[in-house]
């Protein structure tokens, strides 16, 4: 999978700035390429975060996948992040505490195994 470095970038930041709390977006691409990031407006952020976006979220063609933080340093797909990830597109990145790099940031397929991700 591969990230052009804007979007990164982009996802770097918001998580950073929001930090400690949670945040999340969809990612939108063509096929292995992720182009850019789609913020849903008025999303409750938090421990409701995954369940309640889903119907918000304006699902298109261009919609390939989903992106969100984790304010600690671990970005192992919870239980919940895993349901999510089956119900919508085929690549998920979260990113973790300090936010810095790729370094930060993992990308997980559609079943919650890793994936590589490589910026362009
Ligand atoms: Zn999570």
């Amino acid at each position: 999978m591969k990230i052009k470095s804007a979007a990164l970038e982009f996802i770097l930041g918001v998580s950073k700035k929001f930090h400690p709390h949670e945040f999340g977006g969809m990612l939108r691409g063509r096929g292995d390429l992720i182009e850019e990031v789609l913020i849903i407006p008025a999303t409750t952020y938090g421990d409701g975060f995954v369940s309640t976006r889903l119907d918000m979220v304006p699902i298109d063609r261009s919609v390939i996948g989903s992106f969100h933080s984790h304010p600690s340093r671990d970005f192992r797909p919870s239980d919940a992040d895993i349901a999510f990830f089956g119900r919508t597109g085929s690549v998920h990145l979260i990113v973790k505490s300090p936010f810095k790099n790729l370094d930060d940031v993992a990308a997980y397929d559609g079943g919650g195994k890793r994936i590589d991700l490589e910026v362009v």
